[in-house]
């Protein structure tokens, strides 16, 4: 009798092959017309916080994944892209950072990364779930590494709005937003708005830099990078936004650094190396003084998106995302 095919895809090195039918998978709509499946070797948590559904599973292709609300947070074997993306240009940028508040980030990795600067003295992470960061702590171990028992990190559940609202006029050097998208009924819609980063440039010092998580910039639809975009420049000076290519996300990201007084894109690569050597950063995979350089030349529909008139996100009409 005739084998019959099993339907599978080619193996990873030192991986079995994926049986499509009998594999366990975790689905993603990256439009509303598109998805990325991704195969799971297991699922370890899945469980409901007040705030949001969160699952920890492991891939074949990314090794562990957090997924927050059926969206994919960061894996294992890129998250590196992410962090380091989001973290490095804004301190780089910043002479001395020495005080630094991140709102969400509760993986604990952007945390990791900004405490990588020796010039920081105090760093407050501000996620609005403690679960979500108790279940870092116990299944992402690597993701923030020290963090959870470094003397420099102030970890607290709370919301990031209000804890920024009751912080002090000037109390930073940077913030890093680190947020889940804005989804209908979630935690961090209140935090895409003009509102919300005129909050941010208050609790900045006058040289304060910020950067956050900006929506996908994947063609054609860049309605809520723009946005975002839009709505920053409302606030501060100098906004100089970039994509990153993260491949468990599937889709390319937006990335925002915007300061008061410091533009991103006046430091020299040379200048970047010197800072990351000064610093002690050793351990960079994604980001020297030659990606720096790169990463903000963006391409011409971006730039033309960015120029274009259109709404911005505010209190009484906030953003939300189209998935
Ligand atoms: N890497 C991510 C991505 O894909 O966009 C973001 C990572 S991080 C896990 C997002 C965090 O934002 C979550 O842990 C969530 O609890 C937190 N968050 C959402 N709303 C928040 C709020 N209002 N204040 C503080 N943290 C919030």
């Amino acid at each position: 009798m005739k084998k019959k095919r099993s339907a599978g895809l080619p193996a990873l090195a030192g991986e079995p092959s994926v049986d499509i039918k009998n594999s366990r998978w975790f689905i993603e709509f990256t439009t509303p017309h598109e998805a990325h499946m991704h195969a799971m070797k297991r699922f370890i948590v899945n469980a409901k916080s007040p705030f949001q559904q969160i699952e920890i599973a492991d891939s074949f292709q990314y090794g562990r994944c957090l997924m927050l609300d059926g969206k994919m947070q960061s894996a294992e074997k890129d998250e590196f892209i992410y962090h380091e993306a989001l973290v490095h240009p804004a301190l780089i940028t910043h002479p001395e950072p020495r005080r630094v508040c991140i709102i969400g980030g509760g993986e604990g990795a952007t945390q990791k990364h900004c405490i990588w600067h020796n010039t920081v003295e105090k760093c407050w992470m501000i996620d609005i779930d403690g679960m979500v960061m108790d279940l870092s702590r116990k299944y992402l171990p690597e993701w923030g590494g020290p963090v959870w028992r470094d003397k420099r990190c102030i970890i607290k559940a709370a919301d990031g709005r209000k804890f920024l609202k009751e912080s002090k006029k000037s109390s930073f050097d940077v913030v890093i937003i680190d947020l889940s998208e804005p989804v209908p009924g979630g935690p961090s819609y209140m935090l895409f708005t003009k509102e919300f980063y005129r909050i941010v440039a208050d609790r900045l010092t006058p040289d304060g830099v910020i950067a956050l998580q900006c929506a996908s910039t994947q063609a054609p639809d860049l309605t809520m990078h723009a946005m975002i975009i839009r709505t920053l420049k409302t606030v501060f000076p100098y906004v100089r936004p970039f994509s990153i290519e993260v491949p468990a996300f599937d889709l390319p990201w937006g990335i925002a650094v915007a300061g008061k007084t410091l533009d991103p894109v006046a430091l020299s690569a040379h200048e970047v190396d010197r800072r990351i050597a000064d610093r002690g950063l050793k351990n960079l995979r994604y980001y020297d003084g030659i990606t720096h350089q790169g990463i903000f030349q963006v391409p011409k529909y971006l730039r033309d998106a960015y120029a274009a008139p259109g709404d911005i996100i505010t209190d009484d009409s906030p953003l939300f995302t189209a998935i």
